[in-house]
């Protein structure tokens, strides 16, 4: 005979071994959604990124009228310090920055 102690229980129910894997497997998916999130909201691009450099990204930009805020790959909202563009995936740049990719927003 054989006696399982080792029951999960939710809303007052023993949860099956499935149930209890995907409830598991869920939790720890949402977590690594969110903390990767996280990551990548305060990951800035340096100019020391070698990717960066090929496009000769500056941080203020040297180029008067062109900067990252009004870049057509820009994806931060328009009034924010920094966020996101399409060539630096998982990454933020300053909206005073510049590189050789910059084309103007329509
Ligand atoms: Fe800034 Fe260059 Fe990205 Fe445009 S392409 S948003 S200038 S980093």
């Amino acid at each position: 005979m054989c006696l399982q102690v080792n029951h999960w229980f939710i809303f007052g129910e023993p949860m099956k071994n499935s149930r209890r894997q995907f409830m598991i497997l869920s939790a720890a998916g949402a977590c690594t959604l969110a903390l990767n999130g996280k990551v990548q909201a305060q990951a800035m691009v340096s100019e020391a990124d070698p990717q960066a450099k090929a496009l000769k990204y500056l941080a203020v930009s040297d180029v008067a009228g062109k900067n990252c805020s009004n870049c057509a790959l820009y994806q931060g909202k328009p009034d924010s310090a920094a966020g996101g563009c399409a060539l630096f995936a998982g990454k933020q740049v300053s909206a005073k920055a510049h590189c050789s990719a910059w084309a103007k927003k329509a």
